[in-house]
């Protein structure tokens, strides 16, 4: 049977992380839109063009142009036996566009993990946060340090810190996190398919919440 999930949070809470070991686990794409769009940047696409005044700020890229991108994703054919969606929806248009190409295909949503942290957790994690260019394996300056520092384990690359992981701009994303995002919460909760992840704790305490809130 086809699994579709909708991991929701705010930036820095660790849901990359989850979702790419859910994925795996389960078998089915993880589809980051932040990860889609630094692709289309990093590209020079149209697209990356258009989205990269807005993601250098920590504001959010215009509805019409993710839902597009995301409506072009979902119908390559990885996506038939479902999915994992990891940071969109983000507005509740972006949740009634994903509604109205579900009920076009016939498919529906079975469960949206809604991940929290107090923003100071956020902030620490956030402004450690090292990626590396290269393969796309992520660190933590503190939590989940390289062997090297700076110094990528799996492919020797030199670590970056994303341009929208700077103080001023964190700030400025979990602001806008909240004021867009926190209406899906109640929209999903009403919809009965919301499960909260308390995510203060490490790595594989969130790991084990996020079984559990995946058993049938
Ligand atoms: P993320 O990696 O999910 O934190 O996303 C990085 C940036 O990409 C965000 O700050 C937004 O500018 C943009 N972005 C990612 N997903 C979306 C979305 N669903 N809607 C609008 N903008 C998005």
């Amino acid at each position: 049977m086809a699994l579709r999930l909708i991991f929701l949070g705010p930036p820095g809470v660790g849901k990359g992380t989850q979702a790419k070991k859910v994925a795996a686990d389960h078998s089915i794409p993880h589809i980051s839109t932040g990860d889609i769009l630094r692709a289309e940047v990093a590209a020079g696409t149209d697209l990356g063009r258009q989205a990269k005044q807005h993601m250098d700020s920590g504001g959010l890229v215009p509805d019409d142009l993710v839902v597009a991108m995301v409506a072009r994703r979902l119908e390559q054919d990885d996506c038939r036996d479902g999915y994992l969606l990891d940071g969109f929806p983000r507005t509740m248009g972006q949740a009634t566009a994903l509604e109205a190409e579900l009920a076009r295909t016939g498919g529906a949503i079975d469960r949206v993990l809604y991940f929290r942290a107090p923003d100071d957790v956020l902030i620490r994690r956030l402004s450690g946060r090292r990626t590396c260019p290269d393969c796309g394996a992520g660190y933590h300056v503190e939590a989940m340090p390289p062997k090297v520092e700076g110094i990528c384990d799996r492919c020797s690359a030199k670590l970056i810190q994303r341009d929208d992981d700077q103080p001023d701009t964190i700030r400025n994303r979990l602001d806008v996190y909240k004021a867009q995002t926190q209406e899906l919460i109640d929209y999903y909760r009403a919809a009965g398919l919301l499960v909260e992840i308390d995510s203060t704790g490490s790595v594989d305490e969130i790991a084990r919440a996020v079984v559990r809130a995946l058993e049938p």
